[in-house]
């Protein structure tokens, strides 16, 4: 089986891990500060990043960090992993969907802005298959209403906007280190912010809401500590962020493997009609996380089921999040979200990793080719 996405993982990355194993620290200690730094200036911001355990961690953490209370609302779209959702639902927050753009399967900012309300706190966009969102359209929705921008770069780590660094372009990014991620340490995700209170807060949250301050230790002795917020044990060990530092040191070739995969599907899929390759705008430079190919002719299925008999694991990004039955009894129904069920209803992830060979991606292109009779 090919599956539609996978781990890459060689000698170095194994040495790192095993080097942690045998020192001191197997959980937050000195890996953990040097890839927190490093996601941080990947990101292009200065200071630190707030490593977490998984990308829905990382959402859970974001909201908690924004102070979410019950009845504030929540922006969202609704081609992502429901979690992007969920997460913010913990604090009572109502989910708000909005529509996606057509080419990209990104938050639309006109469909995000009639979205918006008075009680509006956050607008999350999601960079579907590794294509930046629209930031710059999507943070003045968000900010002219008195809302932030939570960014969930789960597919696009690396991936840059108008030659800005993922991670820059939001009040708020979270990110993802899954295996089938465009980078993993096995479980993992990562919080970073541009306001340094916002930060504080995600870090507490992520430690239980456990605060050492020097100077209070100082005043009462060496033990003291304070708990002044509610708090999770979303702590990343350092085996597994070094593994991650690991990782990042090949995460330009990963991308660059990506973009080439990408070009050889896109050309190969390029002359037939009931096709739709993967919207790619002005300015984004993506990771591709996916390679989301649309089949237009209503034989999705038959497409799935055929590539998966011969070998491909194909998959589907994803089941429109309001039409899961958690949402149902908000009043959600198909139809209301157009463009979005009918990208949703047309896609197919095809294999994508930088593992993936050429020949690998030729038999793919040659197999939809001969379905669809091209
Ligand atoms: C994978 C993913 C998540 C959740 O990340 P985990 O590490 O699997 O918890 C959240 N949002 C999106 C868009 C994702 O693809």
């Amino acid at each position: 089986m090919l599956p539609y996405g996978r781990q890459s993982i060689d000698r170095s990355d194994i040495d790192a891990v095993v080097s942690v194993l045998q020192g001191d620290w197997l959980t937050t200690g000195p890996a953990v500060d040097t890839f927190e730094r490093e996601i941080a200036s990947l990101a292009g911001l200065s200071g630190q990043s707030v490593s977490v355990t998984s990308g829905t961690a990382a959402l859970h953490t974001a909201y908690g960090a924004m102070q979410l209370k019950p009845g504030d609302e929540i922006v969202t779209t609704p081609l992502t992993f429901f979690a992007t959702a969920t997460c913010a639902m913990w604090f009572g927050a109502k989910i708000v969907f909005a529509d996606v753009s057509e080419d990209t399967g990104n938050l639309d900012p006109e469909a995000a802005a009639s979205a918006i309300t008075s009680r509006t706190r956050a607008v999350a966009g999601v960079d579907y298959a590794g294509h930046p969102i629209d930031a710059p359209a999507l943070s003045k929705v968000a900010h002219d209403a008195g809302a932030l921008l939570l960014e969930d770069a789960a597919h696009s780590i690396a991936g840059t906007l108008d030659g800005m660094p993922v991670g820059s372009l939001a009040d708020v990014t979270t990110f993802s280190f899954f295996p089938t991620k465009n980078l993993t340490t096995a479980e993992g995700g990562a919080v970073v912010a541009r306001d340094a209170d916002l930060l504080e807060r995600a870090r507490l949250f992520k430690s239980i809401g456990y605060e050492r301050v020097p100077e209070q230790m100082a005043e009462h002795g060496g033990w003291y500590y304070e708990v002044n917020s509610l708090g999770l044990n979303y702590r990343l060990p350092d085996v597994l962020a070094a593994l991650g530092s690991s990782q990042l040191k090949r995460l330009p070739a990963f991308k660059a493997r990506r973009q080439e995969i990408t070009d050889r599907y896109n050309a190969g899929f390029a002359d037939i009609d009931v096709l739709r390759t993967p919207g790619h705008r002005a300015g984004a430079s993506p990771m591709w996380h996916l390679y989301p190919l649309r089949i237009l002719d209503g034989r999705r299925r038959a497409l799935f089921d055929h590539l998966r008999a011969n070998e491909i694991a194909v998959q589907v990004n994803y089941i429109p999040v309001h039409l899961q039955p958690i949402f149902a009894e908000q009043g959600y129904r198909p139809g209301m979200f157009p463009v979005a069920e009918a990208y949703s209803d047309a896609e197919i992830s095809l294999p994508m990793y930088p593992d993936l060979t050429d020949d690998q991606v030729d038999r793919v292109i040659d197999l939809v080719r001969t379905f669809v009779g091209a």
